[in-house]
């Protein structure tokens, strides 16, 4: 077997890993680079494979860095299945169509070619086959998939993949737990291979309990200073557990006084679509709390036109805003970043992972002063994070993850910038006496 990495090396993202076996190949995944000024470049680039010749197609969970370059690997001549779960077929359709609108207006501005069209993204859809948890489907003489829940997102997938007498896992991204929504990541319980995602492979997240009491907390601080809250929020999960979170604090709390809006059509579409997938979420979740309305979408203001994202400004503090992109690298929480980021009384939180080189990322680090669409804009506002929202697992639980697959012999980690990818190397090397290779960009392992 000949594996080959394309994207996501030493860095978070851009997944994109060749497979080969007898003449068959097999990609998993085809995400974009975002974040650094060479992200672009690399998505426009050409790939490294021929995509004609690619047979099948693996996608574990919808996030464009997972998901984002394949219009551009149907573009250029790849006709064959792409298997994933049916919440991440429903929910790759809304966020590539949500990206091929971004970069339409992007690319009329800049007077280029964009990387690919609406009709790529359609004909993606329908390459699309879906298979459930735990089901095992034949996709060649060679190579058997089985997906298995990995709790990160709605419908993500750990893929098992049993090549010939060998199984090669790959965790995609992994789950932070417990999860209200989801499930915990399933446990694999053997395992030749492993290509091991590390977003927060070196790093211990806060105690997830503390959560709502910091939510509380900037909430109420909000409401006291008559302030505004905006919350860069990602579309899928991290808002829908973050509007669960402020249903749970309205229910405590009177929430009477300040006003809730949800500043991003797709975080609304993506929304409805957990409603279409109730065997999808947490047993927990489908026991006591389905048939109410636990996202609180009653009182949410729910804003679809970009008049009524301007109009949000006439609206009386008290005020918090849910707005996209999670990495302030695009999207309307800029425009009201630009309205609210000078106020003292005003609190920025973060609640998720800020890649290198976004605007988040920037801010986060303590920058006082940004631009953004040309203005300059003194930072005085507040500026928290919680951590434990993140969707991704953190050292300790990767580890007890991997701790149960018995028989591996080599661990490759990705999707991790490269000190969290080797802290967590020394870790498994410390803990386990596996080897763990961190691959290159392009490089090529025989196993
Ligand atoms: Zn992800």
């Amino acid at each position: 077997m000949r594996i080959s990495f394309y994207g996501a090396c030493r860095e978070v993202t851009g997944s994109n890993i060749l497979i080969e076996e007898n003449g068959h190949k097999i990609i998993l995944e085809c995400g974009n680079f975002q974040g650094s000024k060479f992200a672009e470049e690399k998505n426009y680039s050409a790939f490294s494979y021929d995509p004609k010749s690619i047979d099948t197609v693996i996608i574990g969970h919808a996030h464009l860095d997972h998901t984002g370059r394949l219009p551009k690997l149907i573009k250029e001549g790849f006709t064959g299945k792409i298997y994933s779960t049916p919440p991440t077929k429903e929910l790759t359709r809304l966020v590539l169509e949500d990206s091929e609108k971004l970069m339409r207006e992007e690319s009329e501005k800049n007077h280029h070619a964009p990387l690919y069209s609406k009709e790529d993204v359609i004909k993606v859809i329908r390459q699309f086959e879906t298979i459930t948890y735990n089901q095992t489907v034949n996709l060649n003489n060679e190579f058997k998939l089985t997906f298995k829940n990995a709790g990160h997102i709605l419908g993500s997938a750990i893929t098992v993949l049993d090549i010939g007498s060998k199984r090669l896992i790959y965790t995609s991204d992994l789950g932070n737990t417990p999860s209200l929504l989801l499930d915990s990541p399933q446990i694999i319980e053997a395992g030749d291979y492993l290509i091991c995602e590390s977003t927060y492979a070196a790093r211990v997240h806060e105690d997830l309990n503390k959560r709502t009491e910091k939510l509380a907390e900037v909430i109420n601080s909000t409401i006291i200073n008559n302030g505004v809250l905006l919350i860069p929020s990602f579309a899928i999960e991290r808002t829908q557990e973050m509007l669960h979170d402020i249903e749970h604090f309205c229910n405590v709390q009177n929430c009477e006084k300040p006003k809730f809006f949800l500043d991003s059509p797709l975080a609304e579409k993506v929304t409805a679509v957990f409603g279409q997938f109730p065997d999808y979420l947490s047993e927990k979740l489908n026991k006591t709390h389905y048939d109410k309305d636990f996202f609180g979408l009653d009182r949410l203001h729910l804003i679809s036109s970009v008049e009524e994202s301007k109009n949000i400004k006439s609206i009386p503090n008290p005020k918090i805003i849910i707005a996209g992109s999670g990495m302030m690298n695009g999207g309307r929480i800029l425009f009201h970043a630009m309205d609210y980021l000078g106020n003292k009384n005003n609190i920025l939180l973060f609640i998720g992972y800020q890649a290198f080189g976004t605007l988040g990322r920037r801010i986060y680090e303590g920058e006082k002063e940004i631009k953004i669409y040309g203005k300059k804009i003194k930072i005085n506002a507040q500026i928290k994070a919680i951590g434990s929202y993140s969707a991704h697992a953190d050292q300790p639980q990767l580890l007890n993850w991997i701790n149960n697959v018995k028989n591996l012999k080599k661990i490759f980690i990705v999707h991790g910038e490269n000190e969290q990818a080797l802290e967590f190397a020394k870790a498994i090397n410390s803990k386990f006496k596996i080897i763990a290779d961190i691959p290159q960009l392009g490089e090529t392992f025989y196993l």
